[in-house]
């Protein structure tokens, strides 16, 4: 789910807003006002440190499977060497 951050021109707060099936959110969390924007700018810097986050977790992941795997070969390899 996309989290926008959106400006109230009524009250100048800035908040984040988490979009649910493209429903917008329309009033402001500290004045109630109708008179947002949202900042567009900001939901690829999220999730590109989403992404770079999630890169790094699966690489980390890869390489304790690849470590396993590497140990699961060396075991055969000592107990087959007839
Ligand atoms: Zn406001």
């Amino acid at each position: 789910m996309p989290i926008y951050d959106y400006l109230c021109h009524e009250c100048g707060h800035e908040f984040e807003g988490l979009v649910r099936k493209e429903i917008e959110i329309t009033d402001c969390p500290s004045c109630h006002g109708n008179d947002l924007e949202r900042l567009l700018s900001m939901p690829s810097v999220h999730s590109e440190a989403r992404k770079e986050r999630s890169m790094r977790a699966a690489r980390k992941r890869d390489k304790i499977q690849a470590t396993e795997r590497e140990y699961t070969q060396r075991q055969y390899e000592l107990n087959h060497d007839d």
